[in-house]
């Protein structure tokens, strides 16, 4: 299958990636390639043993660690980030770990413009593009900007091997997720859609694997190249319905990010699937069903992925006012978004049933 368009724009963001088992080793090597020599590390609470072995073997070259990167950037902690930063005279953010550590150092580069080197951690794809979603006041903004784009990462299978297996699973869909709808996006190209069916094939090859073996390195490897995939088909085009359900059903009822996502993708794209069925055929393709939609719940089954809503925590009288939010702010969507269909696909995704398409 050809994926050529006649008419396309591709940006690439200038990226240096270094891939392999043990490559988190060489922070230091890419500091000093780089001409740095102060790095501010960063890391969650519950990762910061990782942190202090990084800067353990950074030795002069790390000045300080700050773990206290916590889920939807709240800005407070990244001015106390951004504030240690500057004390510490840091010229460099090593960030460890998933999408909440990668979301701080972004906040501190939109800050102050330091540069990022990124050891990701989870399969969540932020530290491929130049996105940052920010909290204050319980409100979820989100910006794009070249500041915010990390420079260099360094993808390190090792270090996924501690990811728990209910935690690889969601992430690894979150991460799928991106690719799927990079496929329908307005502006795709060529490469991007070649990026979006490599990242899906990786993990469906590789996913299984890391299941049944959670301490494999090649499949640990080759899902993190995934992750890196579809992360930068995320940082490459714009997002649709799924993204846009999932933030509402995070921001407005506190549902867990990853999980959220692990529900609700075979669902949106099943809704998608009768305005962009061409674009969606690798997906069938690639996961072997009768429909892009149908094959991915299959996979989801399979991987033992959270199947409903109500496992989250969404309670059935809410679904209406989630429907109401998600339709609000109109957005592009290969299908236009209608918002009786949209409160039928919220009712089968909080009962865990198949996508009826
Ligand atoms: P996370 O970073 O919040 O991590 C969840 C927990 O798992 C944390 O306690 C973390 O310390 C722990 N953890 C991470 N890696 C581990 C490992 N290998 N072993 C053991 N524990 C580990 O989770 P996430 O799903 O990676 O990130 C979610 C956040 O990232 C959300 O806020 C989301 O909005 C954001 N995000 C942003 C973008 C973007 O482009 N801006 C893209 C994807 C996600």
């Amino acid at each position: 299958m050809s994926f050529f368009q006649e008419e396309f724009v591709a940006t690439s963001a200038a990226v240096r990636v270094r891939f392999g088992a043990g490559v988190r080793h060489a922070v230091g090597e890419e500091m000093e390639r780089a001409g740095l020599s102060r790095a501010l590390i960063l890391t969650t609470p519950q990762q910061a043993q990782t942190g202090v072995e990084f800067a353990d073997g950074l030795g002069p070259l790390a000045v300080g660690l700050f773990s206290g990167a916590t889920m939807h950037t709240p800005v407070a902690i990244s001015e106390e980030a951004t504030a240690r930063a500057i004390a510490l005279n840091a010229d460099c953010l090593v960030a460890v770990g998933g999408g909440s550590t990668v979301g701080l150092g972004k906040a501190i580069a939109l800050r102050t413009d330091l540069p990022q080197i990124v050891v990701p951690t989870t399969y969540a794809g932020s530290e491929a593009t130049p996105i940052l979603g920010q909290t204050e006041d319980g409100r979820k903004t989100t910006l794009t900007s070249p500041r915010v784009q990390p420079e260099v990462i360094l993808y390190d299978a090792e270090l996924v091997r501690s990811l728990p297996v209910a935690m690889t699973v969601t992430s690894a869909l979150n991460a799928m997720a991106h690719a799927a709808e990079g496929l329908y996006a307005q502006n795709r190209s060529p490469v991007s859609t070649l990026m979006a069916v490599e990242g899906l094939r990786a993990f469906r090859d590789a996913l299984p694997r890391v299941i049944a073996s959670p301490q494999d390195l090649a499949a640990r490897g080759e899902t993190l190249y995934g992750a890196w995939l579809c992360g930068t088909v995320l940082g490459q085009v714009g997002m649709a319905l799924h993204h846009k359900l999932c933030h509402t059903l995070g921001g407005s009822f506190d549902l867990p990010h990853a999980e959220t996502h692990s529900v609700i993708l075979p669902h949106a794209i099943a809704y998608n699937e009768v305005a962009a069925g061409r674009e969606l055929a690798p997906v069938a393709d690639i996961f072997g069903g009768e429909s892009p939609g149908k094959a991915l719940h299959a996979f989801a089954v399979a991987m033992s992925a959270p199947l409903a809503l109500r496992d989250l925590g969404m309670k059935e009288a809410d679904l209406d006012r989630a429907a109401e939010i998600a339709t609000q702010n109109p957005y592009w969507n290969p299908r236009p978004i209608e918002r009786d269909a949209l409160r039928r696909l919220l009712q089968a995704a909080w009962a865990g049933e198949a996508p009826a398409v």
